[in-house]
């Protein structure tokens, strides 16, 4: 996108936005996974491990580790084809979504917030009991952390990012999302990949680094680098909440965010 439509868009002074037509043929892979979310049996995603430690430089709380409630065993779910939808109808299709069982136990579902047009694109895991509630992705402290890093980035929450989650609904109980669940919500997650379009990728956890990137390798091995998915840079760093309860992390999640700076920068 050029420095003008940019700042058109930037003022809210741009065209309406849509999305381009020629994106899925530009980004095969992207169909095929699309695709692929459309046949009836998901292939299941692997389990995953945990993370790593180290010093602070952003606001502040208390240690926990970041792990591994397992999910429920549960029946085969069905995916329902899902077709390329405009912005409005996508968001309708997920409010009213029953693909997979957490339909049942979740009070909203958590869409994404921030700027569909933005060139920021966050993805973090799942809704929490705050995000539940209001149907908005990262509030609550976690929330308030990540606004805090983008702020000292520099990057509004409302104007430079977009900010949604690999599921929409909140597994109970705040347990680890089930492979089958990431597989029957993946279809939604690529839909707004389509219609933003993001300049770059910001993988908040590892579930939403292993859901993307397509490995079971731990976050401390994706950090640091620049990641592709399809031809947008990704890089992988902690989620907030994880942040949260282990502070010296935060160090090093900083130093995610000005690597994720330049990564910009330099395919702006
Ligand atoms: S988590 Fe995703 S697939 Fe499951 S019910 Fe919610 S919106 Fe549908």
């Amino acid at each position: 996108m050029s420095r003008h439509a940019l700042l058109q868009q930037t003022m809210g002074l741009g065209p309406s936005w849509q999305p381009r037509g020629d994106w899925f043929a530009q980004h095969p892979a992207m169909l095929a996974r699309a695709e692929q979310m459309a046949k009836p049996a998901p292939a299941p995603l692997a389990p995953s491990p945990s993370m790593p430690p180290e010093p602070p430089a952003i606001p502040s709380a208390q240690p926990m580790p970041e792990t591994a409630a397992t999910a429920p065993a549960h029946p085969p779910v069905s995916i329902s084809p899902i077709p390329l939808q405009d912005w409005n109808a996508l968001e309708q299709t997920v409010a009213a979504c029953q693909n997979c069982r957490l339909c049942q136990t979740r009070t909203r579902t958590a869409f994404g917030r921030g700027n569909p047009k933005a060139r920021w694109l966050l993805i973090g895991e799942a809704p929490g009991e705050n995000e539940d509630k209001q149907g908005l992705p990262f509030v609550g402290r976690a929330g308030q952390l990540l606004d805090n890093m983008l702020a000292a980035s520099g990057l509004d929450r409302d104007r430079d990012v977009y900010i949604a989650n690999v599921i929409k609904c909140r597994p109970p109980g705040n347990r680890n999302p089930a492979a089958d669940e990431i597989a029957a919500c993946h279809g939604y997650l690529l839909q707004q990949i389509a219609h933003i379009q993001p300049t770059l990728i910001l993988a908040l956890g590892r579930f939403a680094a292993q859901t993307l990137l397509e490995t079971e390798r731990p976050i401390g091995q994706l950090r640091g680098k620049v990641h592709r998915y399809q031809d947008i840079p990704l890089i992988v760093s902690y989620h907030p909440a994880y942040l949260l309860r282990n502070q010296p992390d935060k160090a090093k999640a900083w130093q995610d965010m000005l690597l994720a700076q330049r990564a910009f920068r330099q395919h702006a």
